[in-house]
């Protein structure tokens, strides 16, 4: 059974369970995203600094050609990288990644971050990442916010885009971007799980007609992989005795707990998964209900912890020049 769709704003009708792209290998994307559409996903969340959108790209071409889907049937979302932000950046590197993807439009596009790095060519380096030199040199651009977000509007003018939305942002920013958008944000994307609620800016951004996306719902399962001490540091949430006791009541698995607990507050979700039996799961998330005791037990467990944060992983891609183990 396809899960339930979010009206969004622009009145799109978005896929409340999605897949996740951040690092789905580039040997195995392609199968990834084809498996994923055979199985029932219609919306995919790509990005730029994934890496791999050519071969997201290859798997929805695939699809589409063997007829399993017509391109109007998926919801795909993609995003802008910091060094994109400045006005004349952000049609050309759309248009790139509409390429990669082997579309002419996108249904949503967001501002990944709110903060603009230095241009990097792409001929120079793709994705560019954080280091304007590829390795260490953190360079902040002369570029807003709104300069961006104006341009962001001129993809939907031009038709690249059908919706456009924000990531990462923080109450005061979006309270900024309502100031001067023509066109509102669809949807705000940020990190979200039992250990991080962000029940205000969710509250604000619901209130204000704006669909929320969760990501990262599993908690510290994704930083583990890239080794974080933050998160190798607190219980799994998927192993945690709350969330596997109530598994055991419902008779589904931990993860799938996690995103029904973000889906019955009405936000959208977007895990990632190669495994089959996984993707299966996620896709069914939306298939119960937690009971009132149980969704109350999740909210006492907000811990403000939030493990995607360039400052969080020593001496990776994401380390900010002040941050003293750098
Ligand atoms: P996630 O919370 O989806 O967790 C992924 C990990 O959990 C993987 O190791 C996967 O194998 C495992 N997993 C998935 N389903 C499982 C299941 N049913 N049982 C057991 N294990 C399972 O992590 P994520 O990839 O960080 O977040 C999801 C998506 O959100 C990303 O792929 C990306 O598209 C998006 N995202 C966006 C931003 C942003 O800055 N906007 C940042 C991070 C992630």
């Amino acid at each position: 059974m396809a899960p339930p769709t979010i009206r969004l704003n622009t009145g799109q009708q978005m896929p409340q369970v999605g897949m996740g792209t951040w690092k789905l290998d580039t040997a195995t994307a392609a199968d990834d995203i084809y498996n994923a559409i055979k199985a029932g996903y219609r919306l995919f969340d790509g990005a730029c600094d994934y890496g791999n959108e050519k071969e997201c790209g290859d798997g929805v071409a695939r699809a589409i050609k063997e007829g399993i889907v017509k391109r109007e049937d998926l919801f795909i979302v993609s995003k802008l990288w910091q060094t994109f932000h400045a006005k004349d950046k952000v049609e050309p590197i759309c248009r790139r990644q509409l390429a990669d993807w082997q579309v002419d439009y996108f249904d949503l596009f967001l501002i990944h971050f709110p903060v603009s790095l230095e241009y990097v060519d792409p001929s120079v380096r793709y994705p560019p990442g954080w280091f304007y030199d590829g390795e260490s040199d953190i360079r902040v651009a002369n570029v807003t916010n709104q300069e961006t977000w104006t341009a962001m509007e001129g993809l939907v003018d031009a038709g690249l885009v059908r919706a456009i939305g924000v990531s990462n942002y923080q109450a005061q920013t979006l309270y900024d971007t309502l100031r001067y958008a023509r066109i509102r944000p669809a949807t705000l994307q940020v990190e979200l799980h039992p250990y991080l609620q962000q029940t205000e800016i969710v509250r604000l951004a619901q209130a204000e007609g704006i669909a929320v996306t969760a990501y990262s719902s599993l908690g510290p399962a994704s930083f583990v992989e890239l080794d974080m001490d933050r998160a190798k540091s607190v219980t799994p949430l998927m192993g945690h005795p709350v969330i596997k006791a109530m598994a055991d009541k419902y008779r589904k698995s931990t993860a799938q707990i996690l995103l029904r607990w973000s889906t019955q507050r009405g936000m959208a979700v977007i895990p990632r998964a190669s495994e089959p039996e996984f993707m299966a799961q996620n896709l069914a998330c939306t298939s119960f209900d937690l009971d009132q005791v149980d969704m109350d037990r999740i909210a006492k467990m907000d811990l403000g912890l939030k493990f995607n944060q360039p400052t969080n992983v020593r001496g990776s891609p994401v380390c900010l020049p002040q941050d003293p183990k750098r």
